[in-house]
């Protein structure tokens, strides 16, 4: 698994998932990590409350029917 790094959004993103929802394409390339550590991750997640994106956790469900 290959995670995703916002630093400027402090969002964690699936690469494989990430997509337009995300919200990253304003986040400069500088501010972009790749990595594929899950306890780098959960060391973000943990100390520097960095927060899973809700969009590419999973496999896209359709949610905005309305
Ligand atoms: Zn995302």
């Amino acid at each position: 698994m290959t995670y995703f790094v916002d630093h400027l959004k402090k969002n964690i993103h699936r690469t494989r998932y990430a997509g337009d929802d995300c919200g990253f394409l304003q986040t400069p390339i500088e501010k972009r990590e790749f990595t594929n550590s899950t306890a780098f991750v959960k060391q973000l997640e943990e100390q520097e409350l960095y927060e899973r994106c809700p969009h590419c956790q999973s496999v896209k469900m359709l949610v905005n029917n309305d």
